[in-house]
């Protein structure tokens, strides 16, 4: 089994990140932040299908000034995404942010950036620096290693007044890019690394991506934090990322599904189960195994470690648990009968 790395522990509000705390799932919202309905409806949904973290885009200081209403509303920290502009970080923490994303090294008011970091250190408000494969600054020829360099020009800023709340991203909408800038930042910095892949695309693209790179870094033991960019609902982002971490062992409350592909000795109406079930158990926070086997030849011995499962016969279904047959259900009743036994679980 890998190690994690150590990075410096930081509290965000009342989550704990870096240090060997566990990793943390966050996503952005994509309503506009000063609709505070709006948003907080989204960040309550976003909480119940398990993001730990939230980022809110803060363009105007109408959206600086909503975050306080926000934060009244919802139960998980929240990061505001701040660019070029030091009056909006301002107002972000002062409405009560809990992190913000900010390149200090793009704000050219040296003052501004004094005030902005001796608040935030006031408030114990981390900073978040991301460097973005697309967004280096011009004197840097794009690469992994300029990603890195990039960053200390910022680091430096916030080191030289004191301040050590920080962490790092170095996104690439390559994958293999993304991962060669985190193990680089991994050797160099201590601070913790939010990961991701930037314009990852859509469910499909980005979850392949995002596997790729994040799945690796995770299975080295980098990364303290991650975001999923889909260009979709946020709620597909949590989603993504709980079953990433799962797969690579690091988070354990959401189901797994186990599902055969199908062959020629299918002999019942299969692949609508998985569909419904899918959506099922995205919404469910429990760690357990449930299958869906096309026939009973191999079904429930090839999903022994399931907790529950079924495995179709002709325009029926053997319910099994852990291996041992327990009944027979008829194809209109599979989906309400598995439900049923998950509920038990
Ligand atoms: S479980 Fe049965 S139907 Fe599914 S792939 Fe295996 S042999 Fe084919």
């Amino acid at each position: 089994m890998y190690q994690r790395e150590k990075t410096r522990p930081l509290k965000i509000d009342n989550v704990a990140i870096g240090g060997q705390n566990k990793v943390i799932i966050q996503s952005m919202t994509n309503t506009k932040t000063k609709d505070v309905k709006a948003t907080v409806k989204q960040i309550k949904s976003l909480e119940d299908v398990g993001c730990e973290i939230i980022r809110v885009a803060v363009l105007d200081m109408e959206d600086a000034l909503a975050i306080q209403k926000i934060k009244e509303a919802i139960r998980i920290p929240l990061v505001a995404d701040i660019h070029f502009n030091p009056d909006f970080a301002l107002a972000a923490i002062k409405s009560g942010a809990d992190k913000i994303r900010l390149n200090p090294g793009n704000i050219e008011d040296e003052d501004k950036i004094k005030e902005v970091v001796a608040l935030a250190k006031d408030k114990k408000v981390a900073i978040r620096i991301g460097i973005n494969g697309g967004s280096l600054n011009k004197k840097y020829e794009h690469s992994a290693t300029a990603m890195i360099e990039s960053a200390k020009d910022h680091i430096r800023i916030l080191e030289s007044l004191d301040f050590h709340d920080i962490c790092l991203s170095f996104k690439s909408s390559d994958p293999i890019e993304t991962i060669e800038a985190y193990r680089l930042a991994a050797k160099t910095f201590d601070y913790p690394l939010h990961l991701g892949v930037t314009e990852a695309g859509g469910l499909l693209d980005s979850a392949i991506k995002s596997s790729v790179a994040l799945g690796t870094l995770l299975l080295e033991g980098i990364g303290d934090t991650i975001r999923i960019s889909i260009s979709d609902d946020p709620l597909k982002e949590v989603i993504v990322a709980k079953k990433l971490l799962k797969a690579c062992r690091l988070y354990k409350d959401t189901p797994t599904l186990i599902a055969c592909p199908t062959c020629g000795r299918i002999q019942y109406d299969m692949l609508p189960i998985v569909k419904e079930m899918e959506g099922y158990l995205n919404a469910l926070n429990k760690d357990i195994t449930v299958a869906i086997m096309g026939c009973p030849v191999n079904g429930p011995q090839e999903a022994k470690r399931a907790d529950i499962g079924v495995a179709g016969g002709k325009e029926s279904a053997i319910l099994f648990k852990k291996g041992e047959i327990v009944k027979t259900i008829p194809q209109d009743k599979i989906i309400e009968v598995l439900k049923e036994e998950i509920e038990k679980l």
